[in-house]
């Protein structure tokens, strides 16, 4: 008998899992609420190719996509400008979203994978404890697994009882209100200065950016809460001042979105169900950016699906993907979330004495495609850098009791995520994502 696989939303890894599992034999429906065509949103996203290859999807044609241009980031004062040096070969590539659903899902379809548009899936159904199938608005459809690939706030993952240790939702801190609009480009910029960002912008809580490409200016307005668009507007108008190149006109995106920015959701099974993506919480915590991630994860998903041969899809059997991801991808994202909840803490004067005193430089914001982990961004620092990074605060205590506050916590959530149970048992899960959430306290 052929195996039914509900992928509920067309997140991007839920997409690519299909896939994967299409190809395989396996019989996978995606449930979207957006109609054909009408996925995404009207911007452009960076992202590491290797997501593609991940996945055994070809690159697509070279007129789809462009290098990444280096960032320079700044603090509140605008003082001090730190500036990406990524090596051509490292650089990820940007994409226009509708290209890259497009290239997603002309793959899926040609493996086989069946797409129900404006399905808009309200929640779980259950069999006793195991998720058996989805409801939508237009009825409701049974499998033998749920991929939840719904994004930031699925309703799926808010259904899931507490019994699974599966966090329904995210909590202060853990996501992004964002609001992103494409002006018309009203002057050319230094190179430099072609893509800033400004942490704690006007010292509020999150960032700015301001990208000015070829056809227009692209600005992001990100906030660790929830904010209108009188505010958003208001944001631009001040940052228009030392950016003439953010003309008046919105000329496309004009959108809110959120994304987290938080650890890997702690456990991403139950009986008949997986998450993936933002649904759980894949993002990079402190950037945002979790398209590589959901489509490295999909190939993952999709061994260990293939992998059980008794085709019970139950949390035990699921756990290979819990542990394969963490082993690969989780790991290392998990800490890097400390870090975000450090640019919480920080007063604007604070993070400009940072960058004013060179503990933070320019190696250290370049984030490339391959160290979008703390591994690699630590790894490059001898402790001798460390100790001189330390040293440079040892005048002001405020900072380096908020540093080193950070390091503990990295310290505990590094360890904790490391020692992730290596089966699966209930008692011994629902302990241990405690104790992992509670690494990220703000
Ligand atoms: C402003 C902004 C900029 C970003 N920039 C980048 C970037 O540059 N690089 C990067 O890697 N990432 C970026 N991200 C993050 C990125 O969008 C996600 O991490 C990535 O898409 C993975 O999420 P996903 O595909 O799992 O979820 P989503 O993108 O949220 O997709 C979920 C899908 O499920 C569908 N869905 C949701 N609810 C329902 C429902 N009830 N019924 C049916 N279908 C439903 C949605 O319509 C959508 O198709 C950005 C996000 C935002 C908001």
């Amino acid at each position: 008998m052929v195996n039914k696989i509900i992928v509920a939303g067309g997140g991007h890894g839920g997409i690519a899992a299909a896939m994967l599992l299409a190809k395989r034999g396996y019989d996978v429906t995606v449930y979207e609420k957006n109609a054909k065509g009408k996925m995404g949103y009207d911007w452009t996203d960076i992202f590491d190719r290797k997501g593609w290859t991940a996945v055994g999807i070809p690159m697509p044609d070279e007129s789809k996509y462009k290098l990444k241009q280096d960032m320079t980031f700044y603090g509140p004062a605008m003082e001090t400008a730190l500036t990406q040096h990524t090596e051509e070969d490292k650089k990820e590539i940007q994409m226009e979203r509708s290209d890259i659903y497009a290239h997603l899902i002309e793959h899926a379809e040609k493996a086989g994978v069946k797409f129900e548009y404006e399905q808009n899936i309200e929640g779980p159904i259950f069999f006793g404890n195991r998720v058996v199938g989805i409801k939508t608005d237009k009825g409701e459809y049974l499998a033998d697994l749920v991929i939840d690939a719904c994004g930031l706030n699925s309703p799926v993952r808010r259904g899931m009882p507490a019994s699974t240790g599966i966090q329904n939702n995210p909590i202060e801190y853990e996501q992004f209100y964002i609001y992103r609009a494409f002006f018309n480009k009203a002057c050319e910029v230094e190179e430099d200065d072609k893509f800033k960002v400004i942490l704690l912008p006007n010292n509020e809580l999150g960032i700015s950016w301001i990208a000015t490409e070829e056809e227009h200016t692209d600005v992001l307005i990100g906030r660790f809460r929830p904010f209108d668009r009188e505010y958003a507007m208001s944001q631009i108008e001040l940052l228009r001042e030392g950016n003439p190149s953010i003309g008046t006109e919105i000329l496309r995106a004009d959108d809110f979105a959120n994304i987290p920015v938080r650890q890997p959701l702690g456990v991403l099974v139950a009986d008949g169900y997986a998450a993936i993506g933002d649904s759980g919480f894949m993002t990079v915590p402190v950037i945002g950016s979790g398209i590589a991630n959901s489509l490295k994860a999909a190939k993952i998903l999709a061994d260990a699906i293939s992998s059980d041969c008794t085709a019970s899809y139950s949390a035990e059997t699921l756990w290979t993907y819990q542990k394969n991801f963490y082993k690969e991808i989780g790991a290392a994202l998990a800490p890097l979330a400390c870090v975000k909840l450090l640019l919480t803490r920080l007063q604007g004067p604070e993070l400009d004495y940072i960058f004013a005193k060179g503990i933070l430089n320019a190696d250290d914001m370049t984030i490339d495609a391959d160290s979008t982990s703390l591994g690699a961004m630590l790894g490059g620092m001898s402790m001798d850098d460390i100790k001189t990074k330390l040293n440079g605060l040892i005048n002001n205590k405020v900072v380096l009791g908020k540093v080193v506050k950070m390091g503990l916590q990295l310290a505990r959530a590094t360890a904790v995520t490391a020692a992730m149970p290596t089966t699966y048992n209930r008692k011994t899960i629902l302990r241990w994502v405690d104790e992992y959430n509670a690494c990220f306290k703000h």
